[in-house]
């Protein structure tokens, strides 16, 4: 299996994690990044998703260097946590740019390619806290709710062309960004998780190369939780 793959945010995290186990599936991987140093060993292209000419350039580079795009993980993801009281109309709206808008802005450059070709696979990386809500995380949780609906859409749009589009929501993972959260933050979440404890990047690249391959051709409009069972029932 030699897919020609882009993973927006692909440069640390989840994102990261998901890159090295399709490349360890034999999947030619790009991956996106903003700051900081690309990762060794992935063909890496400079990209901020709040940039429509940017994305499209991304795009161009991957085609030349590694043929049309035919998986896509929109993983690119940004929190800005504040209660509403404090929060401002660009905290809001920035992350929603980030989270929401980057998506559609990665997906709607990557159905060119999908659509002529006939086949494709979208995989967006939601969270479990746009399915249940958290308090100071209006603004993400918004984003992150709003993928599904955009993913299921999309879904419906694009299944007639042999195109999936997924959605996997982990939980609380190990990564930079839930390396924010006090002890005791963290503490109160986990309380909550019914497996005790964080989920692993590992874990969630799992579920990610899973609905991707060729195995999950009849698998489409998923939410595929990856939570510890954390947002059970939502
Ligand atoms: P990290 O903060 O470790 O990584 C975020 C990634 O997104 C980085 O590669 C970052 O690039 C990139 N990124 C952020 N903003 C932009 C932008 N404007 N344009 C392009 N790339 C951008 O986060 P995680 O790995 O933890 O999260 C990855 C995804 O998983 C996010 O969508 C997040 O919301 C989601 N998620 C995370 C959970 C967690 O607990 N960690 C739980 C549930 C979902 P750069 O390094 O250049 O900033």
């Amino acid at each position: 299996m030699s897919r020609s793959v882009l993973i927006t945010g692909g440069s640390r995290g989840i994102g990261l994690a998901i890159a090295r186990a399709m490349q360890a599936a034999g999947d030619r991987v790009a991956v996106t990044y903003r700051t900081g140093e690309p990762p060794e060993g992935l063909l890496a292209v400079r990209c901020d998703v709040t940039d429509t000419d940017q994305v499209d350039l991304a795009f161009q580079r991957v085609e030349e260097e590694q043929g049309p795009v035919e998986v896509l993980v929109a993983c690119a993801g940004v929190a800005n946590d504040k209660l509403l009281m404090r929060m401002t109309e660009e905290d809001f709206t920035s992350v929603i740019d980030t989270n929401l808008t980057g998506v559609f802005r990665a997906a709607k450059r990557a159905t060119r390619g999908m659509l002529r070709a006939r086949s494709g696979r979208i995989v967006v990386i939601s969270s479990a806290v746009g399915l249940r809500g958290e308090a100071g995380q209006a603004n993400y949780a918004a984003s992150k709710a709003g993928l599904v609906g955009f993913a299921r859409s999309l879904a419906r749009e694009l299944g007639s062309r042999g195109i999936t589009v997924n959605v996997v929501a982990p939980g609380l993972t190990e990564t930079a960004m839930s390396q924010a959260l006090t002890e005791e933050q963290r503490a109160g979440l986990v309380e909550q998780i019914p497996l005790g404890r964080l989920a692993r990047p590992e874990e969630v690249a799992a579920a990610v190369a899973f609905v991707a391959s060729p195995e999950a051709a009849y698998i489409t409009g998923a939410v595929i939780p990856v939570d510890g069972g954390a947002a059970m029932g939502h």
